[in-house]
């Protein structure tokens, strides 16, 4: 099974993934996680990644590809995988499209963590206090400033790929401001009925 989860920062799709991941048995493939992990590099690369991340602006879109791709490409991908974080662009969506058709692989489902702005940043700011109490290195981007920068991505850029996977009639959106289990729950109940409404990879 491959799905991809969509929605703003703050949204909880770390938190779902990880539940996805315990009952259909698919690979957690955050983008946010491997580029934090390759910004971890001392090299120009590396921190230019760093950079990037820190700023809450996207990293571009040929590197994140690159780095999806062959992640995907690894023996344990193939049971299936979740994609939390990508695609963020229409171009990565389009292009992943293309690289899901070439190796003859379908998107099973499509879904949307739908979560009001306003409580975003209140979302963020927990996150900052729980990582703060467990000892635990904040994130860089987790900041006023980075959140802004992060959201006008996401509004700018994300949103679009929303709209991309609506237009093929494969979206499935989620109310994100109910409790988590609720959120787990209907996000179980769109994968378990969707008549797994297959991707069409040709455009
Ligand atoms: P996340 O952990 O998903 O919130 O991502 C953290 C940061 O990693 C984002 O603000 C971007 O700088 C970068 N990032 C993660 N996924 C992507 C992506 N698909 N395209 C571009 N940048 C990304």
């Amino acid at each position: 099974m491959r799905i991809v989860l969509l929605g703003p920062p703050g949204a909880g799709k770390g938190t779902q993934a990880e539940s996805i991941v315990k009952k259909y048995g698919v690979l957690h493939l955050s983008t946010g996680d491997m580029l934090r992990a390759a910004a971890q590099a001392d090299t120009e690369i590396g921190r230019k990644i760093k950079q990037t991340m820190a700023s809450g602006a996207l990293v571009s879109d040929r590197l994140v590809i690159a780095a999806v791709v062959e992640r995907i490409s690894q023996d344990d991908a193939r049971k299936g995988f979740i994609l939390d974080g990508f695609p963020r662009t229409v171009s990565q969506a389009v292009t992943f499209d293309d690289v899901l058709h070439t190796e003859h692989l379908e998107l099973d489902h499509v879904v949307e963590l739908q979560v009001d702005e306003k409580v975003l940043l209140g979302r963020i700011l927990i996150r900052v206090n729980e990582a703060k109490e467990r000892g635990i290195a904040q994130r860089a981007d987790d900041n006023q400033d980075s959140l802004k920068v992060r959201l006008d991505a996401y509004r700018a850029q994300t949103a679009p790929v929303i709209d991309y996977y609506r237009a093929r009639g494969v979206l499935k959106s989620v109310d994100g401001l109910q409790q988590i289990e609720r959120v787990t729950a209907d996000i179980f109940r769109a994968i378990d009925t969707a008549a797994s409404p297959k991707v069409a990879m040709r455009r």
